[in-house]
């Protein structure tokens, strides 16, 4: 059983998974994947849970792709987007509204140093996008680096510096190169972060002038497996990438806003502070918002032209935004984070040396990896029965992600409201499967 929660979904009256599967196939093209061999089919949320048609409750343990921070539907960021959509939904930022204004300062209240000025986009590629443009308008370069097994988007300029071949299409990329993923677990050199950083100066002594553009990393990666990056890599790849006039961006649309639990952003874990940091899913537990944060300097490269979109800093989305802001400070969400995430890593590695099939847990506070293997000492990626455990951990209730090169890691990367109960369920729920398998 589920762990209690006392909310009583409304009764659906409204079309089954097998009709709704129908009418998805047929109008919303073949670019569709889904996890499920019989597709779920969603009509309700709150906070941690998901309910089904037949009002079957799930464990959430991805949130709508770490986007649901808050939990759904929580109540002060429901009041809030109700509240502003009742006065106004949309002006665009020609003229001014105070929503837009108050999100930017309590968003900028939360960045180190001199990264200050904000602009609101509506999804991480565009962030990403947008921190491209300002890096190489800065720098007066075009060379990007980007980590091999990253991703930073879909759109045409992000899909170049995304290098996960499963989202690749054999488009024109410019420019970007794709450094060695410095994986501690699977990558080659270890956890030796310092080596790795040296395949950024190869890079940029044979593949370029001996200038970039910039280098963008995911402070944790996120569609790639829920990789740490090994230990002191960004100190060092900061510093090289600076001495050769290149920008430095943290894409923190999954590592932010106290999800690891240590700290508010991913970037910390690694002492460095960007140049430029990016966000999207989590800023706005759901609504589509994303930000872009830099300094002054770097931000006056816009200003020789027109840097606008029609639904960035749109009024809903920053009442919103700015209610998620304060629901993760006031009920001390990344605290909560640290505690259950220690909790649950310590039960996943206590699993780990019971089942061989487990060949790595990682991660921090709630933004957790648990990659299967069909040999430990080979790392052999146990892709088929990845598939397998996620069906049967659906069939108890319990909604994972799924990611790395291999689609062989799970990702467990809840609202941040998943209590200990919650954790425990799915552990055990996780050790139920493997007994059976
Ligand atoms: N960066 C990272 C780290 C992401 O995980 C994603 C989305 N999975 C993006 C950028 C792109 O965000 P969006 O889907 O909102 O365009």
């Amino acid at each position: 059983q589920l762990p209690p929660f006392d909310y009583e979904p409304k009764p659906y009256t409204g079309p089954l998974a097998d009709d709704v599967f129908t009418k998805r196939k047929k109008f919303l093209g073949p670019s569709l994947f889904h996890y499920y061999q019989k597709p779920l089919n969603i009509v309700e949320g709150k906070m941690q849970y998901l309910y089904d048609e037949s009002g079957r409750r799930y464990l959430d343990a991805i949130a709508g792709v770490v986007t649901v921070s808050c939990g759904h539907c929580h109540p002060r960021v429901l009041d809030a987007i109700m509240e502003q959509s009742k006065l106004l939904q949309h002006a665009t930022t020609i003229y001014l509204h105070h929503a837009i204004g108050d999100f930017a300062e309590a968003l900028a209240s939360k960045m180190p140093a001199n990264l200050k000025v904000v602009y609101f986009v509506n999804s991480g590629s565009e962030a990403n996008e947008l921190a491209m443009l300002m890096a190489r308008l800065y720098s007066g370069n075009l060379g990007m680096i980007s980590l091999r097994n990253s991703y930073h988007g879909g759109s045409s300029g992000t899909l170049g510096l995304t290098a996960l071949n499963t989202w690749k299409y054999p488009i024109p990329q410019g420019e970007i190169h794709h450094v060695v993923n410095p994986d501690p677990y699977r990558g080659i050199f270890g956890s030796d972060g310092a080596r790795y950083a040296k395949d950024v100066q190869d890079h940029i002594d044979f593949g370029t002038s001996g200038r970039v553009a910039g280098f963008i990393a995911e402070t944790i990666q996120g569609a790639g497996g829920a990789v740490e990056l090994a230990p002191g890599y960004l100190k060092n790849v900061y510093f090289i990438v600076r001495k050769a006039g290149g920008v430095c961006i943290a894409d923190e649309v999954q590592s932010g806003f106290g999800r690891t639990g240590s700290h508010y952003w991913g970037f910390e874990t690694q002492g460095v502070i960007p140049d430029i940091v990016t966000m999207a899913k989590g800023i706005g537990n759901g609504l589509p918002i994303g930000a872009v944060v830099t300094t002054p300097e770097i931000a006056s490269v816009l200003a020789s032209k027109i840097q606008f979109n029609t639904f960035g800093g749109n009024p809903v989305c920053s009442a919103g935004g700015l209610a998620v802001l304060r629901v993760l400070d006031e009920e001390k969400r990344q605290a909560h984070c640290a505690d259950v995430g220690t909790h649950l890593i310590g039960r996943l590695k206590d699993l780990q040396q019971r089942y061989d099939i487990i060949g790595d847990v990682r991660g921090r506070g709630l933004m957790v990896g648990i990659e299967f293997v069909s040999d430990r000492k080979e790392k052999t990626p146990a892709k088929a029965e990845a598939a397998v455990l996620l069906e049967k951990l659906r069939e108890l209730g319990v909604l994972v992600g799924k990611g790395g090169l291999h689609a062989n890691v799970f990702r467990v990367k809840p609202p941040m409201c998943f209590t200990k109960d919650d954790a425990d369920f799915l552990v055990d729920a996780l050790e139920y499967s493997l007994a059976k398998f």
